[in-house]
């Protein structure tokens, strides 16, 4: 029983459609596979649409949250949410409220540049994105190539659009502990991404992951390919400790990354106790 239960399509930053990704998964000889994109569920619908009998598809989303890093201050951490109901209150609120402040840092930052000269305008760009699009520096990068001003997307946030540059708005994100009740409320079961992937940027201790299990997240990612054998082990410690569930995951995200699907994978047990918390929607299998 080979099991994967995080990857992304080009619903977020992966390179291969819900379809292609679905289709890949089954020739990677995968059981169950988790469509995890980052804070949308779009690509849900397709994948399903595209399941082949045999494989399995566990429907999820990866959210970017804020949490305190137990060290007096914060970071950034991803938390897995699987089979939520994406129609619940909770989540639609939720959904509408980080869509409204991604236009907004948008907004901002294209009005700082325009305020210096430069060929973009705020209220154009939010004009032409398409309603439940992700809003974000892309596309005031694809606006400064199509303005001409640079080359390639990449030039547009080596120069421009970075964290160190002067047009950055650093994104306002959800703390951790309302994205867990939020899913929890949607009956959907959180499990925390890569939370010892030092070299990824900030990590949390482990007393916060302590805090945020008694908070009602369920499990943590134990083998991704970030994870050194020191953090696994610490990991896998913890989660035996605190009663977690435990994942292993490729993170996958199509020719972006040189990951392959299949490359970590969750014991079906813990697949099991997965479903088993979960009341929000099914895991799917071809009809
Ligand atoms: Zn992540
Ligand atoms: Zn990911």
């Amino acid at each position: 029983m080979r099991i994967d239960l995080h990857t992304h399509s080009t619903a977020s930053d992966g390179t291969d459609s819900p379809a292609e990704l679905i289709a890949n998964a089954a020739a990677a000889g995968l059981d169950a596979v988790a469509i995890t994109d980052h804070d949308t569920t779009s690509g849900w619908a397709e994948a399903r649409a595209a399941l082949p009998a045999g494989l399995r598809l566990v429907r999820g989303a990866e959210l970017s949250c804020r949490s305190p890093d137990g060290r007096g201050g914060y970071c950034t951490v991803h938390l897995l949410a699987y089979l939520f109901d994406p129609d619940a209150e909770a989540v639609v609120a939720d959904h509408a409220r980080a869509r409204a402040q991604r236009r907004r840092r948008l907004a901002t930052m294209a009005g700082r540049m325009a305020e210096d000269g430069f060929p973009v305008d705020a209220d154009e760009l939010l004009a032409e994105l398409p309603e439940d699009s992700t809003a974000g520096r892309p596309h005031i990068a694809m606006a400064l190539v199509k303005a001409g001003v640079v080359s390639t997307v990449d030039e547009a946030f080596e120069r421009f659009l970075n964290d160190r540059g002067r047009y950055y708005v650093p994104s306002s994100r959800t703390p951790v502990e309302s994205s867990i009740e939020t899913i929890n409320s949607a009956g959907g079961v959180t499990v925390l991404a890569h939370a010892f992937a030092h070299h990824r940027g900030p990590t949390v201790t482990a007393e916060v992951i302590k805090e945020l299990a008694g908070l009602g997240m369920a499990g943590v990612e134990v083998d991704h390919p970030d994870h050194d054998a020191e953090a696994r082990a610490r990991l896998r410690a913890l989660a035996e400790d605190l009663d977690l569930i435990m994942t292993g995951s490729s993170d996958y995200h199509g020719t972006n990354k040189v990951l392959r699907l299949g490359q970590e994978t969750t014991a079906p047990e813990m697949l099991d106790a997965i479903a088993a918390r979960a009341t929000g929607v099914e895991i799917v299998t071809a009809s």
